[in-house]
């Protein structure tokens, strides 16, 4: 694609056109998709389009990559994975044996486990603390040891709200560095890496690509120093790069990103305020509530809305939560998070024994679909009756 440098334009035009840029050859407007595994060698032996093999590196990926450094204002830029598992992984990976992680006691079920599992057997140790807790953060620290500091902000799925800011600084005291977990919130609402965090992490799974027929994963990183070519050096090695036709599906989908998160985040908002008032519902969890303990925060580190995630406990327990979830018809039943379809998920079944979920917790991811069609079909299977208008 062209290389003529952009006019600073906006986040959300950059967006819309995927960074603008077009194509030399044939002029078009959408960037094409590179399937080439191989590329040719130069005479004089060399790569000088930059490109010989493709699990290093793809010319698709680096498009949609560019467009989620330009989100994120990332100055070391973006590197896709395969999943948003396989990017969180590697940055753990990149750990040596003998570091210390401090990391949330509410985060992604998947990988908290993960780190239970696989930590041990790098002979890296980990501390899991309420990061809503800076004290409790910085009891955890090991200055010195302590390598990296994980966190995940909203935390799924009590939507927990850390303090970006003052974590990355208590990290770097300690000479650590902080990594943030942000699917729940996107670059559309925070940008860590401008509140000082060291790398970004998103499921692209979720609401990047948002139309739940992709699966990946992206790091976005603040300085191109030694642990962020160790990222570049691990995912080639690993062969954990997101495929070319994901990345080109992916970046159609990051085109209308700042429209969907906006939306989606204003219908969360509209229902949290709709269910705190429902009888059935004995707690709503989202940070956006003023009542939320997180809000003050939020306010501070997410502007345009407060994400498209939130929990409801049912006031009649776990069972009428499950069977609340079995009743809905236009709300899909469902795991995964940040899709343009509302999903619902009584989450302690899918976390089992020794999480951090109420066992009366149903979690909503809000899509695109009528508000008030969401607040009756929820309402009425809430209420124990069928959906009315139910097809
Ligand atoms: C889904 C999710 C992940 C894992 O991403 P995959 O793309 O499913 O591998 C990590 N963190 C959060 C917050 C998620 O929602």
């Amino acid at each position: 694609m062209s290389d003529t440098p952009l006019p600073p334009f906006r986040a959300r035009s950059l967006a819309a056109q995927a960074m603008g840029r077009i194509e030399p050859v044939t002029r078009a407007v959408v960037a094409p998709l590179h399937v080439s595994t191989t590329f040719l060698r130069d005479p004089d032996n060399g790569y000088s389009s930059g490109f010989s093999y493709a699990r290093p590196d793809n010319a698709t990926v680096r498009e949609a990559e560019s467009v989620i450094a330009m989100l994120e204002e990332a100055p070391a830029g973006a590197l896709l994975f395969g999943s948003g598992m396989a990017a969180a992984t590697a940055v753990f990976s990149a750990l040596e044996p003998g570091d210390h992680v401090v990391a949330p006691t509410v985060m992604y079920w998947a990988l908290k486990r993960w780190l239970r599992e696989e930590l041990p057997r790098r002979q890296i140790a980990v501390d899991f603390v309420a990061m809503d807790d800076l004290d409790a953060l910085r009891a955890a620290l090991r200055p010195g040891t302590t390598k990296l500091v994980w966190i995940e902000t909203p935390g799924n799925p009590l939507w927990t709200v850390t303090d970006i800011a003052a974590a990355a600084r208590l990290a770097h005291t300690a000479g650590a560095r902080l990594a943030v977990d942000s699917t729940a919130a996107s670059p559309i609402h925070t940008r860590p890496l401008t509140l000082g965090a060291d790398i970004v992490m998103h499921s692209a799974t979720k609401i990047l690509n948002g139309h739940s027929d992709v699966v990946a994963g992206v790091l976005a990183g603040a300085e191109a120093d030694d642990f962020w070519s160790r990222l570049v050096t691990l995912r080639a090695g690993g062969g954990a790069i997101l495929g070319p036709f994901e990345a080109y599906l992916l970046m159609r989908s990051l085109r209308t990103l700042p429209l969907r998160a906006a939306a989606q985040s204003a219908s969360a908002a509209e229902l949290a305020r709709r269910f705190q008032a429902h009888p059935a519902v004995s707690a709503v969890l989202y940070p956006g509530l003023p009542e939320d303990p997180g809000h003050a925060i939020a306010a501070r580190q997410m502007e345009g809305g407060f994400g498209f995630m939130l929990s409801i406990r049912v006031a009649a327990g776990e069972a009428a939560a499950i069977a609340t979830a079995a009743r809905v018809r236009l709300w899909k039943r469902a795991t995964s998070l940040g899709g343009v379809e509302s999903l619902i998920e009584h989450r302690a079944s899918v976390e089992g024994p020794g999480s951090p979920c109420p066992p009366d917790l149903l979690r909503l991811s809000v899509g695109l679909e009528d508000i008030d069609d969401l607040f009756d079909d929820l309402d009425t299977a809430l209420r124990g009756g069928d959906s009315p208008g139910a097809a």
